[in-house]
C-alpha cells in the first residue's frame, strides 16, 4: 500500500510497496480517511529524531523505519479477534497514545505519565497510509455530526482539552493562551468551553482573527503591542489567573510565567527546541505553578469529540488544505516548512469513507 515512512532525519520516503497491516486479536483494521501533518511531525524529520523510536518500543516492539501521522480520522473495515463494541463500517478517531498499564502511572491513571508510552507514528506505524491496524479501545465512534475532515483533528483537540484540564479551570477565571495555532485555537475554544474569559495572544493577524471568531473574548498582537502590559490592564493590574503557552518559541514560556498573575498557573504545551536562560525567581516570588502538559489521556480524547459534537470546538476552520497521499512531502511536509505558512492542519488522504467501503 502507499504510506509516507520515517526512516530518520530529514529522511522520510514515499513508498507504494509498504505491508498492508492485519488486525490482531483486539485490533481493527481502519482505512485511514484522513491524517493530518502535526508540527511534530515536521520538527522529527528536521530535528529528529526525538520521538520516533530508533530501537525497538518496549510496548509494540516497532522501530523505524515507521509510518507517520497520529491525527487519523477513519472507517473500521476489518476486526481482529476479540473485538467487540466496533462493527465494520464505523467512523472512528484515533486515541494514538498506547500505554504500558504496568508502570506506577498507568496504576494511577496517570497515563499520559507513562514513561513507556507508545505514540503511533513515532513507535508504530501511523495513518499516513492508506490503511493502519490499532487497538480496538483506542478508537472512538463518532456521530454524524463530526465530519471525515474534522475527525483527524480529534487529537490535537485531545490535546487541546488536556492542556486545559491540567490548568483546572474554574468558571469566570481569566486565561490568556500564547499562539494561536493549531492546538493553540483548540485550547481557547476548550477553556471557553470550561467557563473562563479568553484572552488569545499571537503575532500573525489572520491567526488572532481566526481566535476572536471561535470565541475569544480579546485578541492580542504581542507583534504590535506590550502583550504582558495589555493583560494586565484587561485583568485589573493583576494578570491572568492562567497562562497556557502553545507557540514553543524561546521567549514564550518565559513569558507565559511573567504573565500569569501572581499565585497563578501556567501550562506549557510547547515543545521546546531553545535553551533560553532562565530566572527561577521569576516562580519563587510570586508563587507561580508551573505545569507541563504532554499528549492527551483516553479521557480527554472523550472529552474532546463531545465537545466537538456540541459545536463548542469547531476544527473546520483548521483544515487549510486536503492533498492525496502522493503529496504529501511536496505539498505537505515542504508547506508546511515555509516560514510564511499560513497553515494548521493540512489532511491528507482520500477522505469520504463515509460511504460503502
Ligand atoms: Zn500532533
Ligand atoms: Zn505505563
Amino acid at each position: 500500500m502507499k504510506a509516507v515512512v520515517y526512516h530518520g532525519n530529514k529522511d522520510i520516503r514515499y513508498v507504494t510497496d509498504w505491508p498492508e497491516p492485519e488486525p490482531r486479536p483486539g485490533e481493527v483494521k481502519l482505512k485511514v480517511g484522513y491524517a493530518s501533518i502535526c508540527a511534530t511531525d515536521i520538527e522529527e524529520w528536521q530535528f529528529g529524531p526525538r520521538f520516533v523510536a530508533m530501537t525497538p518500543n518496549p510496548i509494540t516492539g516497532k522501530k523505524a523505519p515507521l509510518v507517520l501521522g497520529h491525527e487519523v480520522g477513519g472507517k473500521v473495515v476489518k476486526l481482529g479477534q476479540g473485538v467487540t463494541g466496533l462493527t465494520v463500517g464505523d467512523r472512528v478517531a484515533v486515541n494514538d497514545i498506547i500505554n504500558c498499564h504496568t508502570c506506577f502511572w498507568c496504576r494511577r491513571g496517570e497515563y499520559s505519565a507513562c514513561p513507556n508510552l507508545a505514540v503511533m507514528g513515532f513507535s508504530a506505524d501511523g495513518g499516513l497510509a492508506e490503511y493502519l491496524a490499532w487497538p480496538a479501545d483506542h478508537c472512538i465512534k463518532l456521530p454524524a455530526s463530526i465530519s471525515d475532515e474534522e475527525s483527524s483533528i480529534v487529537e490535537p483537540a485531545a490535546v487541546a482539552v488536556h492542556a486545559a484540564r491540567r490548568a483546572r479551570p474554574e468558571f469566570g477565571e481569566r486565561a490568556a493562551v500564547i499562539g494561536c495555532g493549531t492546538v493553540g485555537l483548540l485550547t481557547v475554544q476548550t477553556l471557553k468551553a470550561a467557563g473562563a474569559r479568553v484572552f488569545a495572544v499571537d503575532v500573525r493577524q489572520s491567526s488572532l482573527e481566526l481566535a476572536q471568531k471561535l470565541g475569544a473574548d480579546t485578541t492580542i498582537d504581542a507583534g504590535k503591542e506590550d502583550a504582558g502590559a495589555a493583560l494586565r490592564k484587561l485583568t485589573d493590574g493583576i494578570g491572568p489567573d492562567i497562562v497556557v503557552e502553545t507557540a514553543g518559541v524561546a521567549q514564550t514560556p518565559i513569558q507565559a510565567i511573567q504573565w500569569v498573575r501572581r499565585r497563578g498557573r501556567v501550562v506549557l504545551v510547547g515543545i521546546y527546541a531553545a535553551r533560553p536562560n532562565f530566572d527561577f525567581l521569576d516562580i519563587v516570588d510570586g508563587e507561580k505553578t508551573v505545569i507541563g502538559s504532554l499528549a492527551a489521556n483516553p479521557q480527554d480524547f472523550t472529552g474532546a469529540v463531545e465537545l466537538m459534537a456540541a459545536g463548542k470546538v469547531n476544527a473546520k476552520p483548521l483544515v487549510s488544505a486536503r492533498i492525496p497521499l502522493e503529496r504529501t512531502i511536496v505539498d505537505g511536509f515542504e508547506r508546511m516548512l515555509k516560514p510564511q505558512k499560513d497553515v494548521y492542519r493540512i489532511l491528507v488522504g482520500s477522505g469520504s469513507v463515509s460511504g460503502g467501503r
